[in-house]
């Protein structure tokens, strides 16, 4: 059996000096780096490279900052300098001739890009919560914000808990923070991740913090998702709030209001996994008991136009016909949006390499292209239905040259459907699209857009993945 040893995360260690503006500028910095599966190392060390956050407000201040970089260097000799003194690069770069990149502050995207660098991510779909093309920096408007680190499951496929350990849950007044910050400095969409959002706060048990405001959040998902909702942009526009991996637990019900109040996207990523009880049981899935179809129908009731995505795994070890035909029948009646599913494959220390029966290589791949079939079609015929209507649509890349002046090669890039070949095209996604996983959204027409836009879109034509529309 051919089982995949993981790689070990690059772990960043992180020295912040100065104000608290600079530790907000830290935190956001070590967001993303989180998110990007990034581990923090508590010493020199561990650490495959050192960030030091500097000041530079006062020549006491900058002194500390140029001793920091010197202890920093001195213990592990791979640092990156940023923050308020990175303005004066030159000082810097005068005395440690040896630091890998200096920033200045608010330059998150420089930051993390050297980070990146002088410690490159690796990619792996066993542990990631973020989508390898999201490896790369997000643009400013969107963000993904990681709200718990581990997890108390013990599913038998994944190794995060031994990797990541038990859930560990960041403070919500952190987030909440972190997540104004995030928006006020033009973030249009942040995506809440962790590796179970719903058992966010348990760990903390769901204490109440105090806020600036006067007011208080609790730590628990409903909370912090309502807090996250009543954020504005500084054009007064409200941020769309994307969930992923929630798991059905029956607390969940109470998030689908504040998708029908406007505050929470009408978009749940739940990690099925499976459909069939016996096989969700060799996993050991979380919340696998509930009534997963009945509650599906009343989140429809509640939000109609709620969009559910899920990842499925074919080919588990005992997973028989008859339970994959138990997927499909389930599926079918699930009427699930977007659908990603994964052969199953053993990873090093994994507890369902041991379990008997293993599923052949043929009847796993025979059993993939058939879910991405039914799937397909599922979203194809979803997608059909919303030609005529008006949606909003958020802009993430705009063509920078009509489309019929590029050329028949290029005709074909980021540019409307081959039927409405007219002007500035544009690309962007509906509330039923996370970045990067699910499907976008092609505009003729778009000239004068930017992306981080909302705009209203009239839709005109679909296929199996995406829309195609015109900006109204
Ligand atoms: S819920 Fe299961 S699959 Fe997800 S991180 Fe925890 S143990 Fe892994």
């Amino acid at each position: 059996m051919n089982v995949t040893t993981l790689p070990k995360p690059p772990r960043v260690g992180l020295v912040s000096l100065g104000c608290p503006k600079a530790l907000v500028d830290s935190e956001r910095i070590m967001t993303k780096l989180r998110a990007d599966g990034y581990d923090m190392s508590p010493d020199y060390a561990g650490a495959d490279v050192v960030l030091v956050n500097t000041c530079g407000f006062l020549d006491s201040a900058k002194e500390e900052s140029l001793e920091a970089i010197g202890e920093a260097i001195a213990e592990n000799g791979r640092v990156v300098v940023t923050g308020c003194m990175g303005k004066e690069a030159e000082v810097i770069r005068e005395r440690f001739p040896d630091v890998l990149a200096v920033t200045g502050p608010q330059q998150y995207e420089e930051v993390v890009a050297a980070v990146h660098e002088a410690a490159p991510p690796v990619p792996s779909p066993f542990i990631d919560l973020v989508p390898e093309a999201g490896l790369k920096l997000t643009p400013r408007h969107y963000s993904y914000l990681k709200i718990s680190e581990g997890c108390n499951h013990r599913c038998a496929f994944c190794i995060i808990p031994s990797i990541r350990g038990d859930l560990s849950s960041r403070r919500p007044d952190a987030i909440l923070r972190e997540a104004e910050k995030l928006v006020a400095a033009g973030t249009k969409e942040l995506l809440v991740i962790s590796q179970d959002t719903s058992a966010y706060g348990l760990d903390l048990k769901h204490a109440v913090y105090p806020l600036k405001d006067g007011s208080e959040v609790r730590a628990h998902m409903t909370d912090l998702a309502a807090k996250l909702g009543g954020l504005r942009t500084p054009e007064g526009e409200t941020p769309w709030i994307r969930l992923h991996y929630v798991y059905p637990y029956p607390h969940v019900d109470r998030v689908i209001p504040l998708m029908a109040e406007g505050k929470v996207l009408p978009y749940l990523d739940i990690p099925f996994q499976h459909a069939s009880p016996k096989v969700l049981k060799a996993m050991k899935r979380p919340a696998n008991e509930a009534k997963v179809l009945e509650r599906l129908h009343a989140w429809r009731a509640l939000v109609p136009d709620i969009a559910i995505r899920s990842s499925f795994v074919v080919g588990f070890p005992g997973e028989t016909e008859a339970d994959f035909q138990y997927l499909l029948d389930w599926l079918q009646e699930a009427q699930l949006d977007r659908v990603g599913a994964f052969k199953f494959e053993p990873v090093q220390g994994a507890a369902a390499n041991d379990l008997p029966n293993p599923v052949s290589d043929e009847e796993k791949y025979d059993r993939y292209e058939r879910i991405m079939e039914l799937s397909a079609r599922i979203s194809a015929e979803k997608l059909a239905a919303k030609v005529g209507s008006t949606i909003d649509v958020l802009i993430d890349r705009v063509d920078d040259q009509p489309s019929d002046e590029r050329g028949p090669d290029l005709a074909h890039l980021d540019a409307p459907h081959p039927a409405h070949h007219h002007g500035v095209g544009a690309t962007g996604r509906s509330k039923a699209d996370a970045p990067e996983i699910d499907g976008e959204v092609h505009l003729r027409d778009a000239g004068g857009l930017q992306p981080g836009d909302f705009v209203r879109v009239r839709i005109e034509d679909s296929d199996e993945h995406d829309l195609y529309g015109v900006p109204l």
